[in-house]
């Protein structure tokens, strides 16, 4: 069974794992956000498609969900004695090996798909990890600075990471997206699929963002293929982090329902809602999207993989109907 997933960080991630749990045999394509990418330090680094990479290869700071095991800080440090920035941008010693590769590789000429092809031979996460696009595309955020009064449009790493989401979203633009163009591999992976998942990944700074690349929507609208989703809403809020904040910038409220309406019955074919959230299954099915009620809670990877075969059995009733 060849599987696409479009992922952003930790929530395509943790559920990545749980599927190659629940479908060992399958062939797994992962189409990976890059719109969270930033330069740092002259390096190129590329946060979403470096959590799939290390969670599946077994590097990833479990407790974080981002981030290397056993990390160290002397290089930020070093750069900070220099009053050289940013500060609050964590990226460890361990971490930055994997960026200055990267950027040397870019510097050569390599696109970023061959690139992180290269990263991937060392870390083998087991699936194909191929980013959405070639081309650069970086997701910047409008707000009102509420000290100043000043309305300025920041790059999402500045918005998610330094400010916490803490200012309103007044607009989210994947700056680059519209002219950006799929990298090899990512139509013909979804022409292929026999399954297309969005695990409960952020609807707009993540699965939104690669969907955003011209052609990605389209061939997966058109491919005929069972299309599943799982909501990172439950209970009307976001399992982790500000998925919320986002959300209301697109004005979609932050519930399990509005996001499925949001996706649209033309893209999605299924919907796995929280049992906490069971009340709304109804409400998406008359948006002509099929919807469960199952647990959702990526507490181990055991639950994870209950998951992935609750979204595989959905695909299976989707195709069977
Ligand atoms: P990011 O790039 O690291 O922000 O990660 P993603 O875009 O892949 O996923 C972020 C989303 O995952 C957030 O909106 C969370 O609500 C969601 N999420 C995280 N853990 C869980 C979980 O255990 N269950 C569900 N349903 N969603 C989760
Ligand atoms: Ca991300």
């Amino acid at each position: 069974m060849r599987i696409v997933v479009l992922a952003g960080g930790i929530g395509g991630a943790r559920f990545l794992r749980g599927l190659q749990q629940a479908a060992p045999d399958a062939d797994i394509t992962v189409i990976g956000n890059t719109g969270d990418d930033i330069h740092l330090f002259g390096l190129k680094v590329c946060p979403d498609l470096d959590t799939v990479m290390y969670t599946l290869g077994g590097g990833i700071n479990e407790e974080q969900g981002w981030g290397r095991t056993d990390e160290t800080f002397h290089l930020k440090e070093e750069l900070a004695a220099y009053g050289v920035g940013p500060e609050w941008f964590g990226l460890g010693d361990r971490d930055f090996a994997t960026h200055i590769v990267r950027t040397q590789m870019l510097s050569a000429g390599y696109p970023l798909s061959a690139v992180t092809e290269a990263l991937c031979d060392r870390w083998k996460p087991g699936v194909r990890l191929i980013p959405m696009s070639d081309d650069r595309v970086e997701t910047h955020v409008a707000v009102t600075l509420p000290d100043s009064g000043e309305r300025k449009v920041i790059h999402f790493q500045e918005y998610w990471v330094r400010l916490r989401a803490s200012v309103a979203a007044e607009a989210v633009v994947p700056v680059g997206a519209e002219q950006a163009k799929p990298a090899p591999g990512v139509l013909e992976a979804i022409a292929e699929a026999d399954v297309i998942l969005f695990p409960p990944s952020n609807p707009v700074v993540s699965v939104g963002t690669i969907l955003a690349v011209p052609g990605i929507r389209e061939a997966i609208a058109d491919a005929g293929v069972p299309v599943v989703g799982l909501s990172p809403i439950v209970g009307d809020a976001p399992v982790r982090g500000m998925a919320d904040k986002v959300l209301a910038a697109v004005g979609v409220e932050s519930t399990a329902a509005a996001v499925a309406e949001h996706y649209g019955s033309g893209l999605l074919d299924g919907w796995l809602v929280d049992t906490v959230d069971a009340a709304i299954v109804e409400r998406v099915e008359t948006a002509g999207i099929r919807c469960r009620a199952v647990p959702l809670m990526m507490s181990d990877l055991d639950a994870a993989a209950r998951m992935a075969r609750e979204a595989l059995t959905l695909a299976e009733e989707v195709r069977g109907a």
